[in-house]
């Protein structure tokens, strides 16, 4: 990128420092000057790339691979209701259009002191909120489901409209998960034993935690009803680490059952016309890894030799 100008930045401003949890958890992110979004240091990126390679080696052996980009279409997001459970979480790609001359004008308003922002058309974009979104659609488009339903290894880096300075929420995370579509009993076989194995995994890399009921932060009043009823239901669990403190530990991993509802979105149906259920494990890669630095410490070399090894690091 040409920068012609120079611009304003605020890396001395101490509002943009990731809260201190830990004392050297904070080194392992470059501020970028707004809340929630941080360059990585290469010790932290080889623990997501060795925690990556550890959920990989739990792939479901039938389970097709696909790596998504951080946007999706609009209308994807559009058309599974995600403007009516978590429109404060959105983020949407905006660009300038029009002639050269009208972008010029619009890009010049900046130097001028005017807001060039004001200028923003919608794009057909948004920023994927989850890796598991654009895979419906995808599975839908193959036509009728066969009767052994689909597992997918997805991953996606996803972002949610939601600034803080908490070191395990990030605007922009990264995410894997594995999905099945298929009948309710399918998603249940699916679900149930990847608690289990997501315990073990979480066993082997040396982290405290619990599975407990949870639900998804539904907008508004209808979304607290809907939270309640997921819950009723126990349609999400998550694994849960102290990760900034033990009273409100941290979700690390989500084991969620959306029954019919994509099914349902998407038209994903068998051979004999049923719309399908869909579930999915999700991994928070992100804060996995802050997970493992709070709980062995800053240094990687440190840490014990059996969380090492399940890790190759
Ligand atoms: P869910 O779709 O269940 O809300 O998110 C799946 C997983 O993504 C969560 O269990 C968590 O590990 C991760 N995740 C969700 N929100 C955030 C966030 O704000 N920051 C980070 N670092 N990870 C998140
Ligand atoms: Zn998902």
């Amino acid at each position: 990128m040409n920068i012609a100008t120079p611009i304003a930045h605020g890396c001395c401003d101490h509002r943009f420092e990731p809260e201190l949890l830990h004392p050297t958890v904070s080194k392992l992110f470059m501020p970028s000057g707004v809340d929630g979004v941080y360059g990585r240091s290469g010790a932290y990126e080889s623990v997501v790339e060795a925690l990556a390679a550890l959920i990989s080696r739990h792939r479901p052996e039938a389970a097709e691979v696909f790596r998504f980009a951080p946007v999706m279409p609009r209308a994807s997001l559009e058309k599974q209701g995600y403007l009516k459970s978590f429109p404060n979480l959105i983020g949407a790609v905006s660009t300038l259009v029009g002639s050269d001359r009208e972008i010029a004008r619009s890009a010049a308003k900046h130097e001028d002191g005017g807001d060039w922002t004001e200028d923003l058309r919608p794009s057909d974009l948004v920023l994927a909120p989850a890796a598991c979104y654009p895979i419906y659609p995808i599975a839908a488009e193959r036509g009728t489901v066969p009767d052994e339903g689909y597992v997918f290894d997805v991953a996606a880096d996803c972002f949610r409209h939601e600034p803080s300075r908490h070191v395990d929420r990030f605007q922009s995370f990264r995410m894997r998960e594995y999905v099945r579509i298929g009948t309710p009993a399918q998603i249940q076989a699916f679900r149930e034993p990847w608690v289990e194995r997501a315990k073990g995994i979480a066993d082997v890399i040396g982290l405290t935690y619990t599975v407990e009921v949870a639900n998804d932060p539904f907008f508004g009043r209808v979304g607290a009803l809907m939270a309640n009823q997921q819950r009723e239901d126990a349609l999400k669990f998550e694994l849960v680490v102290p990760v900034r403190s033990a009273e409100s530990p941290t979700a690390c991993m989500s084991f969620n059952y959306h029954k019919e509802h994509f099914g349902e979105v998407w038209g994903l149906h068998n051979e004999a016309g049923d719309v399908l259920h869909t579930g999915c494990v999700a991994f928070g890669m992100d804060r996995l890894a802050v997970a493992l630095f709070v709980t062995h410490g800053a240094e990687i070399a440190a840490w014990p030799a059996s969380v090492r090894a399940a890790l190759n690091l």
